[in-house]
């Protein structure tokens, strides 16, 4: 495995409509082992496959509870509105409060090309949100109603 580049905010690619992927393949297994080891290797708990420079619909998240890959996930469902603090590892020190919903619920395709249904609630819920907005060009910084810059924290 391998510890990639973080492509940071400004760099166009962040801000394109990424591509459904259409092939599991070793190649985009390989990428995805690739992002998790960049996301822990940040200390994130989220990484979307345009931040490593590639314009395809993959997310990694780990909010503690062990590495969850998203191929092509799409939100069906949500309901309720949370406010809370966010930072993106595409923004280093940057902070700022964002409305998302409370819940979500995706549907999405694991590495072995299964289909999976997921409800999530709170920071996870959050996380696919932030995410998932990243496939779709948006960053938090985009969409927040407030922003900070601390130096000190990692995000
Ligand atoms: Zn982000």
């Amino acid at each position: 495995m391998a510890v990639l580049d973080i492509v940071k905010a400004g760099a166009p690619v962040l801000k394109e409509i990424a591509a459904p992927i259409e092939k599991i393949d070793g190649e985009l297994k390989r990428l995805l082992d690739n992002m998790a080891e960049t996301m822990y290797a940040a200390d994130g708990i989220g990484l979307a496959a345009p931040q490593v420079g590639k314009s395809i619909r993959a997310v990694v998240i780990d909010i503690g509870d062990g590495i969850l890959e998203l191929i092509n996930p799409r939100i069906i469902f949500k309901e309720g509105a949370v406010v809370d603090s966010e930072g993106c590892l595409s923004c280093p020190n940057l902070y700022g409060e964002v409305e998302r919903a409370e819940t979500v619920k995706i549907v999405y395709r694991d590495r072995r090309n299964k289909q999976k249904h997921l409800t999530a609630k709170g920071l996870l819920a959050r996380c696919i949100q932030h995410e998932i907005d990243h496939l779709d060009g948006v960053l938090f910084i985009d969409i927040a109603q407030s922003i900070r810059l601390e130096e000190a924290k990692k995000g």
